[in-house]
């Protein structure tokens, strides 16, 4: 039994990051966030072409400091940042910290007086968008991220001492197609201007990935043209984009042989090694996962029929489910089956390195007792 394998597509990843480079007006900078793959290889294929990495955890930091040391991280972001994240980040240089909330400015503030600098922000905004067309509102709604817009005029007008507010971060939605895209990014922009006078605006990722066709890409030279327009209108501003998924999600696969197929009550099951814990990404979008059929050569074992499959792992639950199609055609023990667009959310978030977090401690007791205890302790240490 082969273990399954991650592939990765290293020079694909490099020719789909300078295609999104090429398109985007040479003013906007283009951060890649490192949540979607923190794979050493994918950062150092990585680095020559984007202007930034953003980091959203200690770990995230560390990562890149180890593979590409020397340079500062462009950005710092991510709810709930302990005291002891944003000292790491003060220390690593990164050039600008994305605030969540006042509480966490008013922490930030503190830790950089202590440190006798200050810190260069942008105030992440809940910003409501309309998209006229798609008769959708993007953010606006009550979240665990970022600010109501009032708050964070307030924080932009009076920031506490040792914050430098350079302008607003939005990130409000994933799966957005490049006209929608388009619209939130100018939205926000406008908004940060006109309220906040920004002179800086990272208007997030999110750009979609159809995972039913493995061809297609998110219309980047569209999206270009329309953010060319944003630094038309708004000159003085530094725009900003940070994708991940967009950018990962094609260069990488995960491979894996076929254990069993079996009917269960009429319907074919396939059974390979591995399963939802090495790629969690169709559990946690709940899609099926794109995947070709490599014939294990000279394999005489029992076939599907060739009609709708249901791929599973080896977990025992019923959950881990990694596919389901009716055009695989017909599928045998030994089979390789390649799961494609694993190159992003993939193994990185199986619930073993997501956000390359430390892992938790592990100790007996009592529920009440334990959270008592932690609960005397000052917040932060
Ligand atoms: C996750 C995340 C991104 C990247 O989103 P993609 O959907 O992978 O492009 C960018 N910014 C923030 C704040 C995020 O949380």
């Amino acid at each position: 039994m082969t273990r399954p394998v991650y592939v990765h597509d290293l020079d694909a990843l490099a020719g789909q990051a300078r295609a999104i480079r090429a398109a985007l007006p040479r003013p906007v900078e283009l951060l890649y966030a490192v949540k979607a793959n923190p794979d050493p290889g994918v950062l150092r294929t990585l680095a020559p072409i984007v202007d930034g990495f953003e980091a959203a955890s200690r770990g995230e930091l560390r990562r890149l400091a180890e593979v590409l040391p020397g340079r500062a991280p462009a950005a710092y972001a991510g709810p709930g940042k302990t005291d002891t994240d944003l000292t790491a980040a003060l220390a690593a240089g990164v050039r600008r910290i994305h605030v969540e909330s006042p509480t966490e400015l008013a922490r930030l503030g503190a830790l950089a007086t202590a440190a006798g600098r200050s810190a260069q922000v942008l105030l992440r905004v809940n910003l409501p968008v309309d998209a006229p067309g798609a008769s959708l509102v993007m953010g606006g709604g009550p979240s665990p991220f970022g600010m109501d817009p009032a708050d964070a005029v307030a924080c932009a007008r009076r920031p506490p001492a040792g914050i430098d507010v350079r302008g607003i971060h939005a990130h409000l939605a994933s799966g957005l197609d490049a006209p929608l895209a388009a619209t939130v990014a100018a939205a926000v922009v406008d908004w940060a201007v006109a309220e906040v006078d920004a002179a800086e605006v990272d208007v997030g990722g999110g750009m979609t990935v159809d995972y039913t066709d493995p061809a297609a890409r998110f219309d980047w030279e569209g999206y270009g043209r329309a953010l060319a327009n944003v630094v038309d209108r708004h000159p003085g501003v530094r725009l900003r984009i940070e994708p991940g998924r967009s950018v990962t999600a094609h260069c990488g696969a995960y491979l894996t042989e076929v254990i069993d197929v079996k009917r269960s009550y009429g319907e074919w099951f396939v059974v390979v090694a591995g399963g939802t814990h090495h790629l969690r990404t169709p559990a946690a979008k709940g899609h099926s996962q794109p995947f070709t059929v490599h014939p294990r050569r000279a394999a005489g074992g029992p076939r599907t029929d060739g009609g709708p499959v249901t791929v599973v792992g080896q977990l025992c639950t019923p959950k881990d489910v990694l596919s389901r199609s009716a055009t695989a055609g017909p599928i045998g023990v030994g089979d390789v089956l390649a799961f494609s667009m694993a190159g992003a959310y993939a193994w990185n978030i199986s619930h073993r390195d997501f956000l390359l977090h430390e892992p938790p401690h592990f100790r007996t007791g009592d529920l009440r007792e334990v959270a008592a205890e932690w609960a005397a302790r000052p917040f932060g240490t």
